[in-house]
C-alpha cells in the first residue's frame, strides 16, 4: 500500500451496515419482513405493484437520509491523502462515501436520493404530490421511480467503463463489504487480479472472492479500515501524504 500509485476500492452494502443502513442479505425486520429485498428491486416488481416498490424505496430513502458516515467511510476518504490516485467504486446508493469526503466516487447502481421518469429515464426534480404512490412525471405522466439499477437492468455505461478502467490500472484492489454475488460488479476484483493488482478483501464473512484475495481482513470495515490506515502509514489523525 505504501508503494501503490493507484488504489481502487469496490464497496458494497456492508460498509454502510455500521451506519445503520441494512444490507440486502441481512434479515429484514419490521414492516418489510415479509418481502425479500431482491424481489422488490426488479423492474417486474415495479410493473406488478409500483405502489409497494415506491413505498419501500421511500422507506429506505428516509433511513439513508438519517444515517451518518461511519469510520470506514471516513478512512476511505482519508486514503485520498495517502496515495497519488484512489478510485472508489460503490454499489451503494446512499451517498455516504461522498458525505464522508471521498471525491472520486463511481456509483455503479445509481443513487436513491434521485428520482427518474420510468418512461423517459430523465431525472425529475419536482412533481406534484397528489397522495398517490408513485407520483407521476410532470411531462409525460408515466410513473416516477428511484434512480437505482434494479436486478436485471444494465449499469450506467460511463460508470462501468470507468470502473473497469480503474480495475485494469490499479496496483491494489480492495473489495469491502460486498457479498461478491451481484454481477458485473463481482467481476471487477478478478479483472484487477488478472491485470496484476494485489487483491484484498474486508468482510466479516467469507465470500466467493475470498479464495482469490492475497489478504483478507475478517472484521467490520468500520474497525478494520481505520486500523489498516494507522498501521500502514503509522498515522494518528492526519496521514502523511505521498502525493506528488
Ligand atoms: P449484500 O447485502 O449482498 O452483502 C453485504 C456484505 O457485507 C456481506 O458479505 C456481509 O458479510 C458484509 N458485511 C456486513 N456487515 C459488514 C461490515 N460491518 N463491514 C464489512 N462487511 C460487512 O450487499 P452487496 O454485495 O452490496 O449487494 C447488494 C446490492 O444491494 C447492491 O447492488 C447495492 O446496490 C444494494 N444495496 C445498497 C445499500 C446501500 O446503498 N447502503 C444497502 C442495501 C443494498
Amino acid at each position: 500500500m505504501r508503494r501503490a500509485r493507484h488504489i481502487a476500492i469496490l464497496t458494497g452494502a456492508g460498509i454502510s451496515a455500521e451506519s445503520g443502513v441494512p444490507t440486502f442479505r441481512d434479515a429484514q425486520t419490521g414492516l418489510w419482513a415479509k418481502y425479500r429485498p431482491e424481489d422488490l428491486a426488479t423492474p417486474e416488481a415495479f410493473r406488478q405493484d409500483p405502489k409497494r416498490v415506491w413505498e419501500w424505496y421511500a422507506w429506505r430513502r428516509e433511513l439513508v437520509s438519517q444515517a451518518a458516515p461511519n469510520p470506514g467511510h471516513y478512512a476511505l476518504a482519508q486514503l485520498e491523502g495517502c496515495v497519488p490516485r484512489v478510485t472508489l467504486i460503490t454499489q451503494n446508493v446512499d451517498s455516504l462515501h461522498q458525505r464522508a469526503g471521498s471525491s472520486n466516487v463511481i456509483e455503479l447502481h445509481g443513487n436513491i436520493s434521485r428520482v427518474i421518469c420510468s418512461a423517459e429515464r430523465r431525472v425529475v426534480e419536482q412533481w406534484q404530490e397528489t397522495g398517490d404512490a408513485p407520483p407521476l412525471c410532470p411531462d409525460c405522466g408515466a410513473p416516477l421511480r428511484p434512480d437505482v439499477v434494479w436486478f436485471g437492468e444494465i449499469l450506467p455505461l460511463q460508470a462501468l467503463e470507468a470502473a473497469v478502467q480503474a480495475a485494469h490500472s490499479c496496483d491494489v484492489f480492495f473489495s469491502i463489504g460486498t457479498s461478491s454475488l451481484v454481477e458485473p460488479a463481482a467481476s471487477l476484483p478478478l479483472e484487477a487480479l488478472q491485470h496484476g493488482a494485489t487483491l484484498a478483501e474486508i468482510n466479516p464473512l467469507p465470500t466467493p472472492l475470498s479464495k482469490h484475495a492475497r489478504f483478507v481482513l475478517r472484521g467490520p470495515a468500520g474497525q478494520a479500515l481505520p486500523e489498516l490506515l494507522r498501521s500502514v502509514w503509522v498515522i494518528g489523525r492526519s496521514p502523511e501524504p505521498n502525493r506528488q
